[in-house]
C-alpha cells in the first residue's frame, strides 16, 4: 500500500523547483543570458577557501577508515563542544555540549522536532510568510500546521497568534532572518512571544516549544547578529544550517541546539535523537563534520548578497514597485502591483522575470527573488523590470 500524503509529496513539485525547472528550459531555448532567474536559494558566492582547504588536509592526513566511518548519531563529541563554545562565546546562548545534535542540515533537524515534538493530532504554528516544507514536516509528523497571518512590517501578528494557540498547540515555528521576506525579527518582537508562550504554557499545563529556525543568522546586513532566541523563551530550540553561512547546502550539514533552560531537556534531546532515527538518518556525513570543526565562526564573502541586495531594492523602489526592506537572508519580498501573485508572476515571466509567487509562503499577493545571482545579472534584468513596470501601468 501506498502512504497517501508521501505520495502526493513526491507527485507535487514545490513551486520554487518548478520556475527553476522552467528557468533551465529557457535558458536552454533562448541562452542563459537572455533570462533574469531569481527562483532558487542556492548561495552564488563559493565557500571560503579554508573548507577546501580543510577537506584536502583531512583526505591526505587521517586515516581512510576513520574519516568515512560513521560517527555517534548526534555527532563527533569534539565537534558537539565546538559549536556549544561558539554559540556561548557569539550569542551568549545557553548551550551546552549535551544539548547539541549536529544533523544533515536545517530540513532534516525541522523534521526530527516534528516528529520528534509533535504527537498526531497535535499542532504547529508558523507565522506567515513562511518556508513552504513546514507544512510537509508537520504533517509528515501527523500533526496540524497552523498559521498566522503577518503584522505590519511582516512581524508576527501577535493578538492573531493568542487566538490561534490551542490546548493542542505543541510546536512553534519562527524563522529570522525570514525566507521569503527577509525580516528579522526584532527583540520586541520576541519579548511578546515569549510571553504569549509562556501564559499559554501555564494556562494549559504543559510545555510548548519555540524552534527557531535559522540558516540565515549570519547573512543581515546592516548590523549585528539578530537577536538570539534563547534569551527569550527557555523552552526552545535552535535549527541551525551551514548550507548558506558556508555555501554548502548539497553538503547535508547543520545541527540542533536544545536550550539549558528547557524543561525536561534530556527527554526532548533523547525525542530527538529518536525521531532522527526513526528517518534513518545514523549520522550527518562524517567528514563534514570535521570541516566544519575546522571551519566554525567563519563564512562565505556574504558582503556580495549586501550588494545585490542595495542594487535590487534601490532599483525595483525607483520603478515604482513596492519591497519590504530585506534586513537579512538573500531574498527580496516584493508587492505584486495585480491582486494574483501567479498572474504577476506569468506576466514576469513575458519578460524572462523569473519571480516566485508568493502563495506557497502562507500569503497572497507577493513574490519574492532570490538574489544569491551574479550581480551583472540584477544590472541587466532592469530594463526587463521597467518594462514589467510599465505594462503595470506604474
Ligand atoms: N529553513 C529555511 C527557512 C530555508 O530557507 C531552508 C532552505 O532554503 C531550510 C530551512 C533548509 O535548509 P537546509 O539546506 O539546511 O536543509
Amino acid at each position: 500500500m501506498l502512504q497517501k500524503n508521501s505520495l502526493a509529496w513526491g507527485r507535487s513539485k514545490s513551486c520554487i523547483r518548478e520556475l527553476a525547472a522552467y528557468g533551465a528550459k529557457r535558458k536552454a531555448e533562448i541562452g542563459a543570458e537572455n533570462v533574469f532567474d531569481f527562483s532558487i536559494g542556492n548561495p552564488s558566492v563559493p565557500a571560503p577557501p579554508e573548507v577546501d582547504a580543510s577537506l584536502r588536509a583531512l583526505l591526505e592526513t587521517e586515516e581512510s577508515v576513520t574519516l568515512h566511518g560513521y560517527t555517534p548519531a548526534a555527532g563527533l563529541p569534539s565537534l558537539r563542544t565546538a559549536i556549544a563554545v561558539d554559540l556561548n562565546a557569539r550569542l551568549d546562548a545557553p548551550v551546552s555540549a549535551e544539548g547539541i545534535y549536529v544533523c544533515c542540515g536545517a530540513a532534516a533537524g525541522l523534521a526530527a522536532c516534528c516528529r520528534g515534538l509533535l504527537c498526531p493530532g497535535e499542532e504547529a504554528i508558523a507565522f506567515a510568510p513562511f518556508f513552504p516544507e513546514y507544512r510537509v514536516f508537520v504533517e509528515g509528523a501527523g500533526g496540524t500546521l497552523v498559521t498566522v497571518p503577518p503584522a505590519e512590517g511582516l512581524q508576527p501578528d501577535f493578538d492573531a497568534l493568542e487566538q490561534a494557540i490551542t490546548e493542542k498547540t505543541a510546536l512553534v515555528i519562527v524563522n529570522t532572518p525570514n525566507n521569503p521576506s527577509g525580516v528579522v525579527l526584532s527583540a520586541a518582537s520576541l519579548t511578546r512571544l515569549g510571553e504569549i508562550l509562556r501564559a499559554a504554557e501555564e494556562r494549559f499545563g504543559h510545555t510548548i516549544c519555540l524552534v527557531s529556525d535559522e540558516p540565515y543568522r549570519e547573512l543581515v546586513y546592516d548590523g549585528t547578529l539578530p537577536p538570539c532566541v534563547l534569551h527569550f523563551y527557555d523552552d526552545a530550540i535552535l535549527c541551525y544550517s551551514f548550507s548558506k553561512s558556508l555555501s554548502l547546502p548539497g553538503e547535508r550539514i547543520g545541527y540542533l541546539a536544545v536550550s539549558e533552560r528547557m524543561t525536561g531537556r534530556d527527554e526532548v534531546f533523547a525525542a530527538l535523537a529518536g525521531a532522527a532515527r526513526a528517518s534513518g538518518y545514523v549520522n550527518a556525513p562524517s567528514l563534514m563534520q570535521r570541516v566544519i570543526e575546522r571551519c566554525l565562526g567563519l563564512t562565505s564573502n556574504l558582503s556580495v548578497y549586501k550588494n545585490n541586495r542595495d542594487l535590487l531594492y534601490t532599483g525595483l523602489t525607483a520603478l515604482g514597485f513596492d519591497c519590504v526592506y530585506p534586513d537579512g537572508a538573500f531574498y527580496l519580498f516584493m508587492k505584486c502591483p495585480e491582486p494574483d501573485a501567479k498572474a504577476f508572476s506569468e506576466r514576469a515571466k513575458q519578460f524572462e522575470l523569473l519571480l516566485v509567487p508568493s502563495d506557497d509562503f502562507g500569503l497572497g499577493g507577493y513574490v519574492r527573488l532570490a538574489y544569491c545571482v551574479p550581480e551583472e545579472m540584477i544590472r541587466r534584468s532592469m530594463a526587463a523590470f521597467g518594462a514589467l513596470a510599465a505594462s503595470c501601468g506604474l
